[in-house]
């Protein structure tokens, strides 16, 4: 299942929640595999303190799409506290942006499954080629909402786009909520968006400094409140797949004894 984390504006947090929430549904015992499709402005590899990735050697996102290198060699295994997660990076190198095709998005989006049950995609903000590829070819999308009144906006019209592609809306994460500063409150924002509100993770100033040091704040400090709510997402998350396991299983059950009666 492939789950988005999208947003209108840059800077309201979806690479920061798109890295905990991996390795929130990683310490679950569920099979992750985390994105970066923010061809421009990379920075997944930072967050989770991938060294390599700065060093040029690996292979990226950035050279698929410039058909230099397969999928399978650009996603790399991390231990990441006490669990492991794939992590497919974009490359932070400018000249690799050069001969980069967006329209190879669409074989990486269909490809990317086979990884792991879980694809978590931190996608571009804007309207851009990346950011719709994210929109159209998740499952779901969870849409990062902070607020004031620019990211309030730009999130409008993210969610009529998604909305007019028929994607698949989980709800929103108010990120870098201040009561004191905020124009909404989640349930102001739940009727803007037409949308759920999944949870509410505050302005913390240990999220920017974890950002900064690249160490994710989930694993800096699990029992904060941001770390809680990622945790309840993550248990969400993981009960929807079980469910749908549970469907195809019973599917494939039923399909077993209608092929024993057509014998
Ligand atoms: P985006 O991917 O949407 O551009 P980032 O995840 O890179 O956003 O976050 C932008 C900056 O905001 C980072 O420095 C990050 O540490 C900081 N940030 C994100 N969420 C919070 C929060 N809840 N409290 C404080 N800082 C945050
Ligand atoms: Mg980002």
């Amino acid at each position: 299942m492939i789950i988005s984390i999208v947003s209108g504006k840059g800077g309201v947090g979806k690479t920061t929640i798109t890295a905990n929430l991996g390795l929130a549904l990683a310490d679950i015992g569920k099979d992750v595999l985390i994105v970066d499709v923010d061809i421009e402005m990379p920075n997944l590899s930072l967050i989770l303190g991938m060294k390599e990735i700065e060093g040029r050697a690996h292979a990226t996102l950035h050279d698929v799409l410039r058909g230099e290198a397969e999928l399978e060699d650009a996603i790399v295994g991390r231990e990441m506290g006490k669990s492991q997660v794939l992590v497919l990076p974009a490359s932070l190198a400018l000249e690799k942006l050069k001969h980069v095709r967006e329209d190879r998005l669409k074989e990486v989006f269909l490809a990317i499954p086979d990884f792991a049950e879980f694809v978590l995609v931190d996608s571009a903000p804007g309207l851009g080629k990346s950011a719709l590829a994210a929109i159209c070819y998740s499952n779901q999308i969870i849409l990062v909402a902070t607020p004031e009144i620019a990211a309030i906006s730009d999130n409008l019209r993210t969610m009529e786009v998604a909305r007019r592609v028929n994607a698949g809306i989980k709800g929103f994460v108010l990120n870098r909520y201040q009561r004191e500063t905020a124009i909404v409150n989640a349930e102001e924002m739940e009727t803007l968006f037409s949308a759920s509100c999944l949870g509410v993770i505050f302005e913390d100033k240990r999220i920017g400094a974890c950002t900064a040091s690249g160490r994710p704040f989930i694993l800096e400090y699990p029992s904060i409140e941001a770390s809680l709510t990622l945790r309840k997402i993550a248990a969400m998350l993981a009960g929807m797949s079980s469910e749908e396991e549970r469907e195809s299983e019973k599917a494939s059950a039923l399909g077993r004894l209608l092929s024993l009666f057509r014998r």
